[in-house]
């Protein structure tokens, strides 16, 4: 399992973690088997927005005895008095389930404490109205909440709450239908493809880790049938394209049981070409044309140049990311070394021009353009 650290903390945190929204199809029984065989294979991150109360008491008993390894996402507003997932801003309930849920997983504190599923102005004023964010913030100074977080769908949300400095994670829906789609055909597509990789690179730059929610589109994109593609990915291809862009820490695909995760476990064994997605470049719309998602496809170049990074660097540097040329600078082979064959040009999906890019580049960081 390889792990990354969260930027404002000390956490390092496996690039695999599990959603909870679907682990209670299964009993009891196999949900602590599922989070025990997790934990054993390395994942320590866990989201707990449930669609039901039933998995949190098994969480409990599978972590008993290795609470301090592992980190969970906890939600404010999530509410499960029912025995089904319910969402509040009534702040007596909030703490009424947010104290449930510690007593369930047998722990008294929170490694990441989540304003919840704001999607909507109004519902950040009812967040912010019913006291929720303060009583978040109250937690935090405490001690009792560590971090943090935001759960949103909505790039313009997330910048607001951004600008007040607060969040230490987001959780965020990222997938290639998501990022390249219409919102008008696709639930959740919300912003642009500019807008959504702005808010991915402005993450990385001010230090907010992502972690990623429906990488898979909420499975639409495995199914050649429910794709907004008509053409169908793999997980592997979608979690590795997540992983790839800005920011992102962690993605949490949403299991049954332990049949799923011994599949998404998989992921860290799997070779380069299961999961390469740049065949969302034969079939995204026109305004991915021209754009480096940083997917290697291009790769090997004759020169060594780790084509990807250098773009990722490059466009989180010209984001404003201070640690970008840092970065950039640490890399044995630059964009300088670019011997402008047109390789990459000829293997790029997304009809980059790479060549011409790496002068771009190299002149931006030897300073002769710092546009
Ligand atoms: S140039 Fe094309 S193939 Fe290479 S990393 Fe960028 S998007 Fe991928
Ligand atoms: S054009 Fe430059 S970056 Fe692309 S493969 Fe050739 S040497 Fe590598």
């Amino acid at each position: 399992m390889e792990y990354r650290k969260l930027p404002k903390g000390t956490e390092k945190i496996s690039i695999l973690g599990l959603g909870t929204s679907s682990i209670q199809a299964s009993g009891e029984k196999e949900i602590e088997e599922t989070v025990a065989m997790a934990i054993e294979n390395g994942i320590n991150f866990f989201d707990m927005a449930s669609s039901e109360a039933k998995p949190f008491a098994a969480y409990g008993r599978a972590i008993a005895g290795v609470r301090d390894k592992v980190y969970f996402q906890l939600h404010f507003g999530a509410n499960y008095e029912t025995g089904t997932y319910g969402w509040t801003t009534d702040l007596d309930k909030v703490k009424r389930s947010v104290d449930w849920q510690l007593s369930m997983l047998k722990t008294d504190y929170i490694d990441f404490g989540f304003i919840h599923c704001i999607d909507e102005m109004s519902d950040l004023c009812l967040a912010e109205k019913s006291g929720t964010i303060d009583y978040l913030m109250q937690l935090k100074e405490q001690g009792v909440v560590r971090h943090i977080g935001l759960s949103s769908h909505t790039p313009e949300l997330v910048n607001q709450i951004l600008d007040r400095g607060i969040l230490d994670i987001l959780m965020f829906s990222i997938n290639p239908a998501y990022d390249y789609q219409d919102s008008t055909e696709v639930d959740y597509a919300i912003g642009s493809v500019t807008e959504r990789m702005n808010l991915y690179r402005r993450c990385e730059k001010e230090g907010v880790g992502i972690s990623v929610m429906k990488a898979f589109g909420g499975g639409q994109l495995l199914n050649a049938r429910t794709s907004p593609f008509r053409k169908a990915l793999t997980e592997y291809q979608c979690i590795q394209y997540a992983l790839d862009k800005p920011g992102v820490l962690t993605v949490l695909p949403g299991i049954r049981g332990k049949e799923d995760l011994e599949r998404i476990l998989g992921f860290c064994k799997a070779s380069e070409e299961e999961k390469d997605y740049s065949v969302i470049g034969t079939f995204a719309p026109q305004d991915a044309e021209g754009v480096c998602v940083y997917c290697n496809h291009c790769q090997p170049c004759p020169a060594g140049l780790n084509v990807g990074l250098i773009n990722k660097y490059y466009d989180l540097s010209r984001a404003g990311d201070q640690l970008a040329r840092g970065h950039y600078e640490k890399l044995e082979i630059k964009a300088d070394q670019c011997i402008k064959c047109g390789h990459c040009n000829k293997r790029c999906p997304f009809h980059v021009d790479q060549a011409a890019r790496m002068a771009e580049i190299s002149a931006y960081f030897n300073g002769k353009d710092n546009g």
